[in-house]
């Protein structure tokens, strides 16, 4: 069975800016209002027959969008980006283009892009995790990146 939570009324979400670096139309530092729509497939158990408790998935996708939210969105393993410094400001070049913006307004994340597939990718590894931890028998997470209302990139993490 599947439990399914809609980002929007669940309120899983959160606002950022990213850049998508060399893109035309993506390049420039812009923002999005992201939602993230989750699913968890697994076996009902416990004293509920629950395949996992909502409050539980809610609590650890809304405590990854908190992390996120209102940062500049930033991937540590873009090969785009020239990361200069790490200091109390990030610096770092995409081209010609030179960037200096304080430490505490970013957020590194451990991709090689923030575009919405590899930002759904990143939350549904985090969210496996985080269920390995709780007592329920889960065989795949879905996760859904929406970068505003009506486009997001799925992706699904299995168990081996
Ligand atoms: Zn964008």
């Amino acid at each position: 069975m599947k439990i399914i939570i809609n980002g929007i009324h669940a309120n899983l979400r959160f606002s950022s800016a990213h850049m998508i670096p060399c893109h035309e139309f993506c390049g420039g530092i812009h923002g999005h209002s992201y939602h993230v729509d989750v699913k968890v497939e697994g076996e009902r158990g416990g004293p509920f027959g629950f395949v996992v408790d909502f409050k539980t998935v809610k609590s650890i996708v809304r405590d990854l969008c908190k992390i996120l939210d209102h940062k500049l969105l930033l991937p540590e393993k873009s090969k785009e980006i020239d990361f200069k410094s790490k200091g109390e400001s990030l610096e770092f070049a995409i081209g010609d283009k030179e960037y200096k913006i304080p430490r505490e307004d970013c957020y590194l994340l451990p991709l090689s892009s923030t575009s919405a597939e590899d930002m759904a990718e990143y939350f549904a590894e985090q969210l496996f995790q985080a269920l390995l931890q709780e007592e329920a028998d889960i065989k795949s997470v879905g996760i859904c990146v929406n970068e505003g209302i009506g486009q997001g990139a799925y992706f699904e993490k299995t168990v081996e």
